[in-house]
């Protein structure tokens, strides 16, 4: 492609609602443009770059076994009635009516309407199992659409759906879809970690998040630094300390009950701990939810994170929130900064860490006061011990004698086990064997094609603009002539552009009059992998510049064969991406 033919808008200037990097240089690069909150026009250079994951994507989809199809994004009302979804999902689902009144969603998942597909027409376990997939826009009104292609309101997912005569083979289907996940990733270039995850409502062991480490991520992640064990860290698995997490503050009297301190406007843990003189490790940390309809408190060490989805999950409950001031007054009759467990009339769910604390600090629940020497056991009447704090770096790690590292990363991609919690409400069943109906045992799977494009930016970039993995850059080459007024550089220029093109390589030709200054800096924030510069006195010694967009020393190279150097260049570094597939 020449430049001067191309649709290639670059921007100097920073779009003002851009928060992230992705967004930033997307935007200037010319690859989006915003429409409206979260939803984009994918220009070109931005759409070369989404057919490209697509096509990898698709060819491990194709090869592990799953069929594409296309599904449509307007679903009535009815598939989602009967799956029971139409009254849960939230307002993230984008609902419309047609002229003659019916209820229509666009759709942000497909379940509902793939399960019709197969229930329809896949009667006998000789026709399981089955693997049916597609890419396609979907539509879900987040909250808060930002970071560009990291969270949109519209964005391409590649989402397959598994069918299976039983739980063993749809295990088996799993695996398959998680190798797959497995090399598309790598093809992509990424740096990434399959991660344990939570499954929700669902229950079952088996839910793995595919994330692309970033700094930028907003997802936290913890990974064993000596066996494969990842997970995120409301899901990581936390090992019982042999004993209890706090340390008994110094002056803890040995008494027979904690003691009432007066604390003045200490409400946060760490203006009690100062005014006390001990450690945010000394004290219990007492936050009070609604569980369902009931109060509920949970008791972690004043230094960790709560983990919500674990103490969900230890109450049993399907909703969780953090209780409002006048939830917690009504409660315990005193405001939150003062709460604690010493008599508290509240179901109290506690981490494992406290399990047999004495000599520790917390709220007396009334205004201004703490208690001193509280004996968990003595004092404190808890209903279950659980693990309830969030993971952290330095934890052992639960798999073997290594311990646990912190990254943040971004979801690329989820494989999720569903089992029958669609196939069940919507009948969809088969003939076994023996004749018997049975429900059929699913799997599905998604992929964030535009969140890839984003998530490889975030992790592939320097100040300058991007540096696509080769794999999914736009082009693989470019050649910048940097002289359009001399003849001999044009000449150059045209003569490679052609040869490469002969050659295979997808190559952009910045053909424009521009000065050399605008094309390198234009060729670095678009971030084609392999650049060449051609310029008037390199030229006149026969020698051309080859240089990584990712760095390195430029490399002057002989014009005579030039193409075929270049050439053999991209093809290595192909193969290096395809690696073992
Ligand atoms: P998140 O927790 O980030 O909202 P999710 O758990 O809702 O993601 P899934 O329902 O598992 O996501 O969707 C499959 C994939 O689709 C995700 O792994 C992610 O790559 C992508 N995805 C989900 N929501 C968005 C979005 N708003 N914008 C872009 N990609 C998204
Ligand atoms: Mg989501």
């Amino acid at each position: 492609m020449r430049f001067t033919w191309a649709f290639i808008p670059t921007l100097k200037e920073s779009p003002a609602d851009a928060q992230v990097v992705s967004h930033v240089y997307m935007m200037r690069g010319g690859f989006i443009r915003r429409v409206a909150a979260g939803v984009y026009n994918f220009l070109p250079l931005g759409w070369r770059v989404l057919r490209k994951i697509e096509n990898i994507v698709r060819e491990e989809m194709d090869a592990a076994g799953a069929q594409e199809v296309l599904m449509p994004a307007s679903i009535p009302a009815e598939l989602w009635q009967e799956s029971g979804r139409w009254g849960k999902y939230g307002p993230e689902l984008l609902r419309f009516k047609d002229r003659k009144g019916s209820d229509f969603c666009f759709g942000p998942t497909h379940e509902e309407v793939v399960v019709d597909i197969v229930r329809r027409d896949t009667k006998s376990y000789r026709d399981l199992p089955l693997n049916l997939y597609q890419i396609q826009s979907k539509f879900r009104d987040e909250l808060r659409p930002r970071a560009g292609l990291m969270r949109g309101r519209e964005f391409i997912m590649k989402d397959a759906y598994s069918f299976d005569v039983s739980e063993d083979a749809a295990i088996h289907s799993y695996n398959a879809m998680y190798g797959a996940y497995e090399r598309i990733f790598q093809r992509c270039g990424l740096d990434f970690r399959a991660v344990e995850a939570d499954t929700g409502a669902i229950g079952g062991s088996r839910s793995h998040e595919f994330q692309v480490l970033a700094e930028s991520g907003e997802d936290a992640i913890v990974a064993c630094d000596s066996c494969g064990y990842a997970a995120n860290v409301e899901e990581a698995e936390l090992v019982a300390p042999k004993q209890p997490g706090i340390a008994a503050a110094p002056d803890a009297e040995a008494g027979s009950a904690p003691r009432e301190v007066s604390t003045p406007g200490t409400k946060t843990i760490e203006q009690v701990a100062k005014f006390l003189e001990v450690g945010a490790d000394q004290i219990i940390k007492s936050l009070v939810y609604i569980a369902d309809d009931r109060p509920v408190m949970a008791l972690i060490r004043g230094d960790r994170g709560l983990n919500e989805i674990a103490l969900k999950k230890a109450a049993g409950a399907s909703q969780l929130f953090l209780a409002r001031e006048g939830q917690v007054k009504d409660a315990l009759g005193t405001p939150p900064g003062y709460a604690g467990p010493v008599g508290a009339r509240v179901e109290v769910y506690a981490d494992i860490e406290l399990e047999g604390a004495t000599g520790a600090v917390c709220g007396a629940n009334q205004p201004d006061m703490h208690y001193v020497g509280v004996d968990m056991a003595r004092d404190v009447e808890v209903k279950a011990f659980a693990p309830l704090r969030m993971a952290e770096a330095g934890d052992p790690c639960p798999r073997c004698d290594g311990h646990l590292r912190a990254f943040r990363g971004i979801e690329v991609g989820h494989v999720f086990y569903l089992g029958t919690v669609y196939s069940e409400p919507m009948g969809c069943t088969f003939l076994d064997e023996a004749g018997q109906e049975r429900v059929m045992a699913m799997g599905c799977y998604g992929i964030g094609i535009t969140r890839i494009a984003a998530a490889a930016i975030e992790q592939n970039h320097d100040d300058g603009g991007i540096i696509w993995p080769m794999s999914i850059a736009p082009y693989e080459v470019e050649v910048l002539p940097l002289q359009m007024k001399d003849e001999d550089v044009i000449a150059a220029g045209e003569t490679l552009y052609a040869k490469l093109k002969e050659l295979g390589v997808e190559v952009l030709l910045d053909d424009r009059g521009e000065r050399p200054g605008g094309k390198f800096k234009d060729a670095d924030l678009i971030g084609i992998p392999l650049r060449v510069a051609i310029g008037k006195r390199s030229l006149k010694d026969g020698k051309l510049e080859l240089k990584w967009r990712r760095g390195g020393e430029a490399e002057l190279i002989d014009v005579g064969d030039a193409a075929e150097h270049i050439a053999e260049l991209v093809r290595a570094e192909r193969e290096r991406l395809a690696g073992g597939c």
